[in-house]
């Protein structure tokens, strides 16, 4: 499996790469207002003209791009670029370019995605000079904008629990502790491990926007939490090793719920921690949990 997800119908987004002789503008702007630092990933780096530029100005930088510079950047980084690279993804590609982001940043490290903003439509479209069909499309994200120009849109990214939050609700979803470590982050939903853990690596996969029903949640809000939770199942197989999963939403206090803000929870099983696991979820009513 690919470190980032590519989707099959979008095969040629590499094409779309521009050959350039000096620094992209938004790496002249980030470095203008004194936003690069410390450790620094260039994500979707592309030939690597940015990667090089900022070498040669002395920053410690890594270059990942999934075609040109394959190899998988290691650690944490304090400062991550991805410039012009969300404009040429499918909305499900653009989900995995987050996450994977939000996972390669440090706690208090930040994010910046240039986008463009000239594009006239959205969709497939022949590339004259390449001779195959391309992607592209208008990304808006609910992150902090530092720049807009007739072209462009710069946003700054921090981890959704670094942020400052009104919480008109009083509720722990719509702002999360900030010494709670993210597992991972979307544009629309974040996952954490649950405070009072039922099993090793039982996670909360959580949409931004405070509802209290699942089923009130958009299409497109239930498929964030959806394509999350399976990338929160790889996070936590890689550190856990469980043997199973069960996976649960509990709706309406008659079900259980305590805290009014939707949240997924993926609990992982390990083979002999309950007596008798048959019946999984199913033992929400324990009389009935053990059928024949
Ligand atoms: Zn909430
Ligand atoms: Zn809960």
């Amino acid at each position: 499996m690919n470190f980032v997800y590519q989707s099959p119908q979008n095969p040629n987004s590499h094409l779309t790469v521009k050959e350039r002789n000096q620094a992209s503008f938004p790496v002249r702007f980030l470095l203008q207002t004194n936003l690069i630092y410390g450790r620094v990933l260039d994500f979707g780096c592309g030939l690597g003209t940015d990667v090089e530029y900022l070498r040669n100005q002395g920053f410690e930088v890594t270059g990942y791009d999934p075609y040109y510079f394959p190899e998988i950047p290691q650690g944490k980084f304090d400062t991550i670029l991805c410039l012009y690279v969300l404009n040429v993804l499918l909305p499900e590609e653009q989900a995995h370019v987050l996450m994977a982001i939000s996972e390669l940043l440090q706690p208090d490290g930040r994010a910046y995605f240039a986008v463009r903003r000239d594009i006239q439509k959205n969709g497939f479209r022949f590339h004259v000079k390449r001779g195959v069909n391309v992607y592209q499309c208008n990304v808006r994200l609910p992150y902090r904008s530092i720049l807009l120009t007739k072209n462009a849109e710069i946003y700054e990214y921090r981890h959704y629990n670094r942020l400052p939050h009104s919480n008109p609700h009083n509720c722990p979803f719509c702002a999360p502790e900030e010494e709670r470590e993210l597992l991972t982050e979307s544009a629309s939903a974040y996952a954490i491990l649950d405070k009072f853990p039922v099993s090793p690596g039982h996670a909360l996969i959580i949409p931004k926007q405070h509802l209290a029903s699942y089923f009130d949640l958009s299409f497109h809000t239930k498929t964030a939490l959806w394509l999350m939770t399976d990338r929160v199942k790889e996070l936590v197989s890689e550190k856990y090793h469980p043997d199973g999963f069960n996976i649960g939403i509990n709706i309406g206090t008659s079900a259980g719920q305590t805290i009014p803000h939707v949240h997924v929870h993926l609990i992982p099983r390990y083979a002999g921690d309950v007596e008798n696991p048959r019946g999984g979820v199913r033992g929400v009513i324990p009389e009935k949990k053990d059928y024949l």
